[in-house]
């Protein structure tokens, strides 16, 4: 029997604004589709939220044992500065001021979203369409809406025709919006002259002379429109109708309102049935954004290389402090709530190393079993990440009044919150004990730290506590925390 037939997994569905019981669509298999990152930039600590929020969600889902088809997509073309279908595409306008190929620019970013991705330890996706590399089926899909009535051409551009399309569906159903309002609500029409309406959206656009991104269709050289590639790539991996389609919050409208039109018009199909939001990371109380510089950058957490921060913080304690909210709040990033995240991480590393050299008891004062269950629960409850770590955090505070031997623990019990506490920790947050090397990287540094702690060892031996002392707090300053224990000295990283 496979775990989801027995737990039962309920998601926030940002359609139905409730939580609902989840069902695949084929039983056994679940298809989602994330929307990816535009290479055009470092990704900053704010779109990595987002993207560990799914990497929790398809870590979880492949636990239950569902075999899972997760799509993220590269956007590497089309996606205007802004929203409104006006402005430079985002690729073309770096790799103007960088004097550089878009595609160098496309594979600089790429390469580095995967590192940082790698590093933070989020399991890759099944596949990973680009944008430009599904020019065909953007075309064959703008040719099925102009089909059905409802797009037009205006001087070689294709525009969505909401209007007309709202006549028979409901344009703004995910966001909770209505046309009238949108409409009462517009007042710019002077840079959308080709639009019949504000609210229409470009399917193909028309390149400009200087626009080097640019493809051969039945309209004009130019190039597709952002919302469409991810209809696109989700419909030729996923098929029209699938279960889990994931994003930022800022992405409900109008880019994934806008999927769910371009699907119904052209597939005649609502193309997705759980749409979850994650929500944003804030700095200052601000979203963190490429565009307005409010933002930290992945790598300047884990040197400490930023002005904001008192020290470094691995990516296991970033990605902890992450997790410590539920992926639909709002979360704020502040070096205090990261220094309280890595010492609640190492507080709970020692717990779950200290199981194993636990004395185990014939008596015991603690239901294993019903705690194993509430970290289900806690995730089952639409992947509560912070009351899954409350839950961790009970078992600590069980662990550690076992070894003051103020309460009892049997192999059984002990077996159970060693396997669970794995399960949980290193399987479904996908967290790394920051104590054991990964990687031939990672086997320098803890050899190089040991040469350190052998320094210090021999000083202390001689009684020059400066030097010790030396040793011990640069290491610190460095991310590197020593400490001293029956068996010697360990070190942690953060
Ligand atoms: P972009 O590369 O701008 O298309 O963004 C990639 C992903 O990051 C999208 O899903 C965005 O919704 C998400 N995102 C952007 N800013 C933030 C933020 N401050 N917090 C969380 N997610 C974000
Ligand atoms: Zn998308």
């Amino acid at each position: 029997m496979k775990l989801f037939e027995q737990e039962e997994l309920v998601i926030y569905n940002s359609t139905s604004k409730f939580k609902e019981k989840f069902k695949s669509i084929n039983e056994g298999s679940v298809g989602m589709y994330v929307c990816g990152p535009t290479v055009y930039n470092n990704v900053h600590l704010g779109n990595c939220r987002t993207f560990l929020s799914f990497d929790l969600v398809f870590r979880y889902l492949k636990h239950l044992g569902y075999q899972v088809r997760y799509v993220r997509n590269i956007t590497d073309a089309g996606h205007l500065e802004n929203d409104a279908d006006s402005g430079e595409d985002r690729i073309a306008k770096k790799a103007r001021i960088e004097r550089l190929e878009p595609m160098e620019i496309v594979q600089r970013y790429t390469i580095d979203f995967h590192q940082t991705m790698s590093l933070f330890n989020a399991l890759p996706p099944s596949i990973e369409p680009t944008a430009t590399g599904h020019i065909i089926e953007q075309i064959e899909i703008i040719e099925k809406i102009l089909a059905e009535g409802l797009a037009y051409v205006v001087n070689g551009s294709v525009y969505f025709d909401v209007h007309k399309f709202n006549k028979n569906h409901s344009y703004g159903k995910l966001s909770g919006r209505n046309l009238e309002d949108m409409v009462a609500n517009t007042r710019d029409l002077t840079a959308q002259t080709d639009k019949k309406n504000p609210q229409d959206f470009a399917l193909w656009k028309k390149a400009e002379p200087e626009h080097i991104m640019r493809w051969s269709s039945p309209w004009s050289q130019g190039f597709p429109g952002w919302h469409l590639e991810c209809t696109a790539m989700s419909t030729k991996y996923l098929g029209k109708q699938f279960d889990i389609h994931g994003g930022g919050m800022d992405l409900k409208f109008p880019h994934h309102e806008c999927e769910i039109a371009q699907s119904e018009a052209a597939l005649k199909t609502n193309p997705v049935n759980y749409w979850m939001h994650a929500n944003m990371l804030t700095l200052n109380g601000k979203k963190m954004a490429k565009s307005t510089g409010n933002n930290i950058l992945p790598h300047e957490i884990f040197s400490g290389n930023n002005s904001k921060l008192s020290k470094a913080f691995s990516p296991t304690v970033t990605k902890f402090f992450m997790y410590q909210a539920h992926y639909r709040s709002i979360l704020d990033f502040s070096n205090e709530a990261l220094m309280a995240s890595e010492k609640g991480f190492n507080k709970m590393m020692e717990a779950y190393k200290m199981l194993s050299v636990i004395t185990s008891s014939d008596e015991c004062n603690f239901d294993a079993s019903t705690w194993k269950q509430s970290c289900y629960n806690a995730m089952n409850d639409d992947f509560n990440s912070p009351i899954l770590i409350a839950q961790l955090f009970e078992a600590v505070k069980i662990i550690n009044s076992a070894k003051e031997g103020t309460i009892n623990l049997d192999q059984n019990a002990i077996t159970m919150l060693q396997d669970t506490m794995h399960t949980f920790i290193f399987d479904v947050l996908g967290l790394q004990d920051n104590l054991v090397a990964n990687t031939a990287g990672d086997h320098q540094l803890v050899g190089a730290v040991n040469i350190l702690i052998e320094l210090r060892n021999q000083a202390r031996a001689n009684k020059d506590f400066a030097t010790s002392d030396l040793i011990r707090d640069q290491l610190k300053d460095a991310g590197i925390h020593l400490k001293d224990g029956k068996e010697g000295t360990s070190f942690t990283t953060s």
